[in-house]
C-alpha cells in the first residue's frame, strides 16, 4: 500500500510529537520542521501529499507559509490543514483566504486530526475538484446544474439564481469550509461589492427551502460555512 507522507510544521515539540506519533501509527510516513522556513523547504525539497500547519511560528508565520505554498505552482495541489489555538478564528479565516484546505483547533484529539487528515486526502485540493457543471444528489437532496433544478425529498424547489450558485458551491465540495468572503466571490465575482452578510442573509433563505434538509449546510461558527460531509457531523 502506498504510504502517504504527511509534513507537520510546528514549533512546541510536545505537539509536534503528539501528532507525529499519532499519525504515524495510522500508517503515515511523517516529515517534521519546527519553524516556517525549515517547513517550506522540506516541503519544496521532499514533498509531501498533505500539510499540517501550526500558524504562530517562530519567524515566518504560518498564514505567509501557506500563502507561498499555495502560490508556487510546484506545491499549490499540496493540501494544507492549519492546526491553530482556540479563539484565532480570524487567522483561520485569513488561512482559508489564501488557500488553506481545512483545519484544526487546538486542543484536538488525535482522532479528529487524524479523520480530518484523510477527509482532506480524500477529497483531495479545490484546484482538483471543479466541476461546474456536476450534479449532486445527497440525503434527498439534488442540485442540477444543467437543469437549474433543486428538488427535495423528490419535490421540486424555487432558487433564486444566487442561491442556487451559493448551494451547488458548498454541496460540489462536501466537508470543506468556505469563508463568507470566498462564498461571495464565487457566486458574485466581484471583490468591490463585498458585503458579507449577505451571505448569512442568503444561507438563511436557502435552509428555510432546504425544510428537513436544512442540516446540510452547516454554520462553522467565526469562520463561515461546510456542506455536511458524510463522514463529519460538523
Ligand atoms: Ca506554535
Amino acid at each position: 500500500m502506498e504510504r502517504h507522507r504527511i509534513a507537520v510544521i510546528e514549533d512546541e515539540p510536545d505537539i509536534r510529537e503528539m501528532i507525529e506519533h499519532n499519525l504515524a501509527r495510522e500508517g503515515f510516513a511523517v516529515v517534521a520542521a519546527a519553524d516556517g522556513e525549515a517547513g517550506l523547504d522540506l516541503v519544496r525539497r521532499r514533498g509531501a501529499d498533505l500539510v499540517l500547519l501550526d500558524l504562530l511560528l517562530p519567524g515566518l508565520h504560518g498564514i505567509e507559509v501557506c500563502r507561498r505554498l499555495k502560490s508556487d505552482a510546484a506545491t499549490r495541489r499540496i493540501p494544507v490543514i492549519i492546526v491553530s489555538a482556540k479563539g484565532e478564528e480570524s487567522d483561520i479565516v485569513l488561512g482559508l483566504g489564501v488557500g488553506a484546505d481545512d483545519y484544526v483547533t487546538k486542543p484536538f484529539s488525535p482522532r479528529e486530526l487524524i479523520a480530518r487528515v484523510r477527509a482532506v486526502l480524500r477529497r483531495g485540493t479545490l484546484q482538483d475538484e471543479e466541476g461546474a457543471d456536476k450534479r449532486i444528489e445527497r440525503e434527498g437532496l439534488v442540485v442540477d446544474p444543467l437543469r437549474h433544478e433543486v428538488q427535495v425529498d423528490g419535490l421540486p424547489v424555487d432558487f433564486t439564481a444566487t442561491e442556487f450558485r451559493l448551494l451547488h458551491r458548498l454541496a460540489s465540495h462536501p466537508g470543506r469550509v468556505f469563508t463568507r468572503e470566498q462564498l461571495l466571490d464565487s457566486v458574485i465575482g466581484d471583490r468591490a461589492v463585498v458585503i458579507e452578510r449577505n451571505i448569512d442573509v442568503h444561507v438563511r433563505a436557502i435552509r428555510k427551502k432546504l425544510g428537513n434538509r436544512r442540516h446540510l449546510v452547516v454554520t462553522i461558527r467565526g469562520v463561515g460555512y461546510r456542506f455536511r460531509d458524510q463522514e463529519q457531523s460538523a
